[in-house]
């Protein structure tokens, strides 16, 4: 982990309802919003309720159930959005690298139009 985990990250924020957001799905492992800046027209986001700064950190550290419980809610929060079947792109960003700017562990779903082939 190259980062610390910091507890005034924007997305524990939005976590402890200090921030607002557009929910889209809660459950006890994690919470889903939309995107402030959306790219597509579904541009979601699922966070994991633990304070983990990536995926590295939260595969490394979240347990078993919580990362079950995550990528459960992942799945629901597609199905909720409404491109659940017809498909959507899941992608996180892991480290300053890959343009990651919160560092709670996130992934995003987009969906809800063509997105065309992301590698060539
Ligand atoms: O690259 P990374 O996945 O860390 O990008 C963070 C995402 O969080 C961006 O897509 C940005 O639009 C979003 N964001 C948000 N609400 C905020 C701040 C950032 O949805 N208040």
């Amino acid at each position: 982990m190259v980062v610390a985990y910091d507890r005034d990250n924007i997305f524990a924020k939005i976590l402890r309802g200090d921030l607002p957001c557009t929910k889209r799905h809660e459950t006890e492992w994690a919470m889903a919003f939309d995107d402030i800046a959306p790219k597509t027209p579904v541009h979601v986001l699922v966070v994991p309720k633990g304070e983990y700064v990536d995926f590295n950190d939260f595969t490394a550290r979240a347990t078993a159930e919580e990362q079950a419980g995550f990528w459960r809610a992942v799945k629901e929060t597609a199905e909720i959005c409404g491109v659940g079947e017809e498909g959507f792109r899941l992608t996180t960003n892991n480290g300053e690298v890959a343009g990651q700017i919160v560092f709670h562990f996130h992934v995003h779903i987009f969906g809800g139009r063509p997105l065309g082939r992301m590698v060539r």
